[in-house]
């Protein structure tokens, strides 16, 4: 008989955990809450246009984990490469370019002579690991023998790959750690064709094509334990679902309420106080494409970005339309006083100045100001959350505030990928060969 696994949550971490466990052989079920997979990389269709959150952006693509769930359990992914060429920031009185390529470096005036240099020199330092943070110094204060200009530059460039207005508090080594993995690739940036949607309908696809069960509006209200193994899952209506093996790929305020009647619950509580990263979204279908030279800018002053998406993927518009978003950063005390609305008028100021003329072909729109980018915030000491404690043996934990590679949807992945190649290495009715496989 093939081990039973169940997979509560049916966002990105959950479904590529369930995907790769059923391509495996295992007999797989997965319980979502919500009536449609996916989570937070929900397509949301409005008027003709496909509303995604975010950019569906993976950074160092060449390095991703995706690529590795590509070759193994033959997930398609319809990758759109970013032209780094076109990406530029708003300095107020002029544009310039990123120094995102070598051109780039050579045309913006981000960095005068001098620093162009040092920053080749300090790119070279980071790939090298010369370079490489120091514990418990945050790269604010790790930075401040650094020129202005450059110091500047590398907490801007963290802001958007960390999706944070507090990029000076990024502990050290984990600035380098990620850099050293972004600079070494040769795809930084690249989009998903068909939006999170064709993702999630891709795991979802190999999970029933290898027998899995998908049961969405399951919610997992209770869970039953003997000893230290959890034996039982409680959803809707009372219904029970058994397992040998338990992934759970829901944030942690969810694991404390399931946990909280066991002696376990005080596990969950550091996780549960950290702060979430929250950002304002403020996307736009509009009937006809504004053009523009650039198809991703940066306002340095606001710290809005605005992606032209539809220029990537073209799935996302009717014929002749184009898809705009823009995401606008909030620190903690923008967050506390709740001044999303000033960030939406920021946000509109800056369409106004950059796509003038978009309130006339505005034809759909979606703003959410408390999106939440990742579930633990890579800032100060807030601390991702292990996939496995060692007193909860048929318990496995995964999503993007556990430990992993990269940032956002890649520690959903990668988290992932770790708890199932764990359940493979220990697996006792599975040959050998399947761990071979996944490699
Ligand atoms: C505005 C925005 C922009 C983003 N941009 C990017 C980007 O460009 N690139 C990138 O890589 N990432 C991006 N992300 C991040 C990415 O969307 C997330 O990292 C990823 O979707 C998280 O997936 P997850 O499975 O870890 O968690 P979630 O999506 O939160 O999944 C958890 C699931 O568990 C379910 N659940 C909870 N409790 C229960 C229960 N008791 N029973 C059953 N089900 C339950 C929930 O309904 C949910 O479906 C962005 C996010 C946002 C909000």
């Amino acid at each position: 008989m093939p081990e039973k696994v169940i997979v509560v949550g049916g966002g990105l971490a959950g479904l590529s955990a369930a995907a790769r466990l059923a391509h495996h052989g295992y007999q797989v079920t997965l319980l979502e809450k919500a009536p449609k997979l996916g989570g937070r990389a929900i397509t949301i269709p409005m008027k003709g246009f496909n509303f995604n959150f975010g950019a569906h952006a993976i950074y160092a693509r060449d390095r991703s984990i995706l690529r590795k769930f590509e070759s193994e359990i033959h997930l398609q992914v319809d990758w759109k490469d970013f032209t780094p060429s076109k990406a530029y920031y708003d300095l107020g009185s002029f544009t310039t370019p990123m120094p995102a390529t070598l051109e780039g470096l050579y045309k913006t005036k981000i960095l005068d002579a001098n620093n162009k240099v040092r920053f080749a020199y300090e790119i070279a330092k980071t790939l090298s690991s010369i370079e490489r943070g120091e514990d418990g110094v945050l790269i604010g204060e790790y930075l401040e023998n650094q020129p202005a200009q450059i110091r500047d530059l590398l907490l801007t460039v963290a802001s958007s790959n960390f999706f944070t207005n507090e990029s000076e508090k990024i502990p050290s080594p984990l600035f380098f750690q990620y850099y050293k993995r972004l600079f070494s690739t040769n795809r930084a940036v690249a989009y998903i064709g068909g939006g999170w949607q064709s993702i999630v309908e891709g795991f979802a696809n190999i999970i029933e094509s290898n027998g899995g069960q998908i049961i969405t509006k399951e919610k997992v209200s209770k869970i039953e334990m003997e000893g230290n193994r959890v034996t039982k899952l409680i959803g809707k209506e009372g219904a029970k679902y058994i397992a040998d093996q338990i992934i759970f790929c829901i944030p942690p305020k969810d694991l404390a309420t399931l946990f909280a009647e066991t002696k376990y619950a005080s596990l969950f509580d550091e996780y549960n106080q950290y702060k979430p990263t929250q950002v304002v979204v403020y996307d736009l279908g509009l009937s006809k494409r504004i053009s523009s030279p650039y198809t991703y800018i940066y306002h340095k002053q606001e710290r809005v970005f605005i992606t032209d998406i539809s220029h990537y993927d073209h799935t996302c518009v009717p014929e002749g339309g184009q898809l705009l978003q823009a995401i606008a950063y909030l620190n903690e005390d923008e967050i506390a006083e709740g001044r999303a609305d000033e960030k939406v008028a920021a946000i509109e100021t800056v369409y106004d100045k950059h796509y003038a003329g978009w309130r006339d072909l505005l034809v759909a729109k979606r703003l959410s100001k408390k999106a939440t980018v990742q579930e633990i915030k890579c800032i100060n000491d807030q601390r991702l959350m292990p996939v496995k404690f060692y007193s909860l043996p048929n318990a496995s934990f995964a999503g993007d505030w556990c430990q992993g590679e990269g940032q956002l949807s890649e520690l959903s992945f990668t988290s992932a990928y770790e708890v199932t190649s764990r359940i493979l290495k220990h697996s006792k009715t599975h040959p050998k060969e399947n761990l071979a496989e996944a490699k």
